[in-house]
């Protein structure tokens, strides 16, 4: 698609570069055009930053006719119509919040010869609700002025994807209705499942599939243990490796959005937060100051990214666990768009591996909301999920000596070991890393041999986020690498050894 001559040919190259003003293609842009222009159905998985809006901005500013461009989110097309009124491409958007005179308006406009636009955006809930833009459309197609459509977050179709949303799964009608309308779909994240499900529910004909490599090698990635001063760690980091630099620090909760900002405030950066919770014009206004460099940091939760076209944020913190490993992909794509150098740090630690799935005991709503910073008082919701309505019954056990025994091996391997190691000990693990530390010659290899799968590990975990034992970060080894290593908080623990303090857990007992 890239060698092969085509009449447009040589106006790709001038408009890029005159309208557009990139001196070249990226990979894959412009095999993507040449075969959208040639009329076939395509399928694009680029990476974040990769130049995806090129792909059908440059067809729809140099073919007749209009491009509908359906996009997820109203601030994503608003920044896409700010970048091409900038270029003078005349391209409006509907969406259903819009007064509906000025809808009127953009409808009128279309049914026009001498229509000024060469894109309209639409969100899917206005192709899934709006019969009148259907019936412009339909006009427009007859007329023979419906150049091509597009799909924007294409995985949005898929319920296989990160991101699904239902609306888009109604987008199969375009091609029903469109059937000589090319389709353009655009995506930065799909599996080969993902794929399938989008280019079926779209109806694509004979789709040609352009895939792109998803590694970024301008990002630098790193996990760093976290600990109880992640903050001033990331203040320390910042300040030595992007003194003045932009970012976005992504926190799971809103809670630690406002917290971890405010901290950073007190250090001395230009932070905020963004989250949900905040009202809309204080987002708008937030997300402004950014672009805008008056802010250089913000804390947000996921809710922020889709649609940042910041081409210079150099830095993706990590505050806690993303949610999946696309999501992860996916926001530290959000860094060095402009191909500079960035990093990516994810701050990880064993209290935030909370084993929501592996748990079978705890209610999951306390899970849940225990893990967004939040009390749940009741301790259980009863019946509303599948471990409070299993018939279980549980069984107290006093785990005072297991408690001992762990707090007792973290300080036999000098506080110097990692939670999964502790716990391979106290297993009676025989492996390599056991060996090699002679491990398995403590008094205490092996003294949880006899406990149910689990039980050990439920024990440590209760410890750490009880604060008995936490963990803190060991500079190490000649390489300089760090790792996470378990520690004995002495005074919350003297209790306990001294027997005044026993422990005691809820397990199933066995059906
Ligand atoms: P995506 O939608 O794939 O995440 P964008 O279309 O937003 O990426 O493009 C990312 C950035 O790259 C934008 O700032 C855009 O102007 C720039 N860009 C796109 N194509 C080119 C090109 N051929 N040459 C130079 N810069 C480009
Ligand atoms: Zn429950």
């Amino acid at each position: 698609w890239s060698s092969l001559s085509f009449p447009w040919t040589k106006k790709l190259e001038v408009n890029n570069k005159t309208i557009f003003g990139n001196h070249s293609f990226r990979p894959n842009q412009r095999e993507v055009i040449n075969a959208t222009m040639s009329g076939h159905d395509v399928f694009v998985l680029m990476p974040t930053g990769g130049g995806k809006s090129l792909t059908y901005q440059l067809p729809a500013y140099i073919c007749p006719g209009i491009t509908l461009v359906i996009s997820p989110l109203v601030s994503l097309i608003q920044d896409q119509i700010m970048h091409l009124s900038q270029a003078n491409i005349p391209a409006t958007y509907l969406s259903a919040n819009m007064e509906w005179t000025e809808q009127q308006d953009i409808f009128r406009e279309l049914c026009l010869d001498s229509c000024r636009y060469k894109l309209l955006y639409v969100t899917p809930e206005k192709v899934a609700k709006s019969d009148v833009l259907l019936r412009h459309l339909e006009k427009l197609y007859s007329r023979q002025l419906l150049a091509r459509i597009v799909i924007d977050e294409a995985h949005c179709v898929s319920q296989w994807g990160h991101d699904f949303r239902p609306d888009y799964q109604g987008l199969g009608i375009l091609k029903q209705k469109f059937p000589d309308t090319p389709v353009l779909a655009l995506t930065a994240t799909a599996t080969s499942s993902v794929k399938e499900d989008v280019v079926q529910a779209l109806g694509l004909v004979d789709c040609i599939i352009f895939r792109q490599s998803f590694n970024r090698p301008n990002l630098q990635y790193s996990v760093m243990p976290k600990t109880k001063k992640c903050v001033e760690d990331i203040d320390s980091f910042i300040k030595k490796f992007h003194r003045d630099d932009c970012g976005i620090i992504y926190c799971l909760s809103k809670m630690d959005c406002e917290k971890v900002a405010e901290k950073l405030k007190e250090y001395g950066h230009k932070a905020a937060f963004y989250h949900g919770g905040v009202d809309p014009s204080e987002r708008a206004y937030v997300q402004e100051q950014w672009s805008k460099d008056e802010i250089n940091i913000i804390c947000a939760t996921v809710a922020f990214g889709m649609g940042i076209n910041k081409p210079d944020v150099r830095f993706v913190i990590h505050h806690s666990l993303p949610k999946s490993i696309e999501g992860y992909h996916q926001e530290c794509g959000r860094a060095g768009r402009d191909g500079q150098l960035s990093s990516c740090v994810l701050y990880y630690n064993y209290s935030d591996y909370v084993s929501y799935c592996e748990n079978d005991v705890d209610c999951r709503r306390l899970l849940q909301l225990v893990h967004f910073g939040e009390k749940f008082d009741s301790g259980r919701c009863g019946k509303t999920c599948d471990n409070c309505s299993k018939v279980q019954s549980f069984i107290e056990k006093d785990c005072t000596l297991i408690a001992k025994q762990l707090v007792e091996l973290v300080k036999l391997v000098r506080q110097q070991f990692s939670a999964a190691h502790i716990l391979e000990v106290y297993r009676g693990s025989l492996n390599q890393f056991v060996k090699k530390h002679r491990h398995d010659s403590l008094s205490l290899h092996g003294a949880g041999k006899h406990l149910a799968k689990g039980e050990a590990s439920r024990v440590l975990r209760y410890l750490v986020t009880e604060d008995f034992l936490f963990e803190d970060v060991k500079k190490s080894d000649a390489y300089g690498s760090v790792s996470s290593v378990v520690k004995v908080n002495e005074s919350k623990v003297y209790n306990l050894c001294a027997g005044g303090q026993t422990i005691k857990l809820r397990f199933p007992t066995s059906t």
